[in-house]
């Protein structure tokens, strides 16, 4: 089943059972906590958290989801991207745990020819949270889903909330067996790469109090009005039904692959160091082009440093394979093509989108060049004098000279047997920070202080790049 068809079939279900059909919202979130969207349920918060009546009480969308935090799986997992599609079902004060379960079981176990996905309901795993005794009785006594394939699991994948006060409440997600071949048996609480998550579903039942974080806090009491959040991954899915080994290799990212083994003459399949750079590729590429059709600019700070990164890591490993000219224009041609069928702005802005893709990749091919001379001499001379760590300063000037992210410089130097001294890399840019805030405190004259505003920019853009979406525990 292709990937349009599976998006198709999840909004028809949802919208004859009653679901508001709400298009995908921008990936630059209108939230001031989140740099970009990680979860379906992300326009929808202020639903949830009571602000704003809702428009309906059922609600279901098919949303653009980036998740920057997932960049080292990728290609290594079968089943992350940093950009990915979450279809979600929701329910404000509506229907419950028993309403949500029964659809999503319907929806994936009807036959295909009666609009469902078809999945085998042998091969379907259940995980509740280990204290949610009312959802695994509806999973056994009413669905009728053998107890052994059951699990309870704790507070850290089975108990949602956003990490501050509000609402909260257990999970329950649905993962199939792909069998034997991914390795050992025992269910999703010890193998989550053959028994994948395709689907959680979270009840918002209870109010939670401050406290540490994810799992530490005081449950306050029932919420006045329960809600339904789920979010299934589009991707994973297609997976699934299209009966390919990962994500990568689904209709909508395969033709990118394909388009990077036309460039590089490297074959999918030959090796795995050139695989997981092909299934990088793919990804990034992908992630870089939806980015920048939703208005995101490659820059140094915040959003435009998600993206730059991004697009960096996908060009560089298109070196790697052997690529010595431009690559984007064509790589981000296929998917504007592939993914402008289910977004035609994509195909509207077809020229935008290539200019700004371009003139990033010009950017970096220059310093590129420039860079990799300052980095080998500096490789070169660390080990001379018997080092194994690259210092912070030579980090910091590869990024403050030649735009070299600091995941660039740690990956480049790691091929040549270096480490990097990170600390040392971020008490530079600290100190390059606190200067630049100096400065601007002496110049003012008038004009509004924005160092406030830079600092928040500025430490967002360059320390840890898991740093982006806040809400990633959050998550559906
Ligand atoms: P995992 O444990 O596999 O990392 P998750 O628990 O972080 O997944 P959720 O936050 O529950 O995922 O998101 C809901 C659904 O979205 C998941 O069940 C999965 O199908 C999909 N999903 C989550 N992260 C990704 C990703 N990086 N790439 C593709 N699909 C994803
Ligand atoms: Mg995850
Ligand atoms: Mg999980
Ligand atoms: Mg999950």
């Amino acid at each position: 089943m292709e990937s349009a068809e599976i998006r198709r079939r999840w909004l028809r279900f949802f919208e004859e059972r009653g679901h508001n059909v709400v298009p995908s919202a921008s990936l630059i979130a209108d939230d001031p906590t989140l740099l970009l969207v990680p979860a379906g349920m992300v326009p929808f918060k202020p639903y949830f958290l009571g602000e704003v009546k809702p428009p309906a009480p059922r609600v279901t969308s098919v949303q653009k989801c980036v998740r920057t935090p997932d960049i080292e799986e990728v290609g290594k997992t079968t089943r992350h991207g940093t950009f990915f599609q979450m279809c979600g079902n929701f329910s404000f004060g509506d229907y419950f745990k028993e309403g949500a379960i029964k659809y999503a079981w319907e929806l994936l176990t009807s036959s295909v020819a009666d609009g469902g996905y078809g999945l085998d309901p042998e091969r379907l795993w259940i995980t509740v949270y280990k204290e949610d005794d009312e959802a695994e009785q509806i999973w056994r006594d009413v669905i009728g889903v053998p107890a052994e394939r059951i699990q309870r699991l704790g507070m850290g994948p089975n108990f949602w909330s956003m990490g501050v006060p509000g609402p909260c409440g257990p999970c329950s997600e649905i993962n199939y067996d792909r069998g034997p071949e991914f390795g050992e048996e025992g269910g999703p609480a010890v193998n989550d790469e053959r028994y994948v998550e395709i689907w959680n579903l979270v009840f918002m039942q209870y109010e939670r109090g401050a406290g540490e974080g994810k799992d530490d806090f005081p449950i306050l009491g029932d919420l006045p009005s329960k809600n339904i959040d789920t979010g299934l991954g589009l991707e994973r899915l297609a997976m699934i039904l299209q009966g390919v080994q990962n994500m990568y290799e689904t209709d909508t990212l395969r033709v990118v692959m394909d388009k990077a083994t036309e460039l590089t003459g490297v074959r999918y399949g030959a090796d795995h160091g050139s695989d997981v750079s092909l299934r990088v590729v793919a990804d990034h590429i992908r992630t870089s082009v939806m980015l920048i059709g939703d208005g995101v600019t490659p820059g140094n700070e915040g959003r435009g440093y998600v993206l730059r990164r991004i697009m960096r890591r996908a060009i560089r490993n298109m070196r790697l394979m052997g690529a010595t000219q431009p690559v984007v224009a064509e790589l981000a041609d296929v998917v504007i093509t592939t993914m402008g069928q289910q977004y035609p702005e994509l195909l509207t802005e077809r020229g935008r989108i290539e200019t700004v893709a371009v003139a990033e990749e010009a950017a970096f091919l220059k310093a590129l060049k420039g860079g990799t001379n300052i980095l080998d001499t500096a490789v070169t001379e660390t080990k001379a004098a018997g080092g194994k760590v690259l210092s912070g300063d030579k980090a910091f000037l590869l990024h403050d000279t030649w735009g070299f992210p600091i995941d660039l410089t740690l990956e480049m130097a790691a091929e040549q047997g270096l480490s990097v001294d990170e600390d040392g890399f971020r008490s530079l840019m600290k100190k390059q920070r606190d200067m630049a805030k100096a400065d601007a405190r002496a110049k003012k004259t008038g004009h509004a202080d924005v160092s406030a505003y830079r600092e928040v920019a500025d430490s967002s853009g360059t320390t840890e790049f898991t740093g982006y979406t806040r809400t990633e525990g959050e998550s559906t």
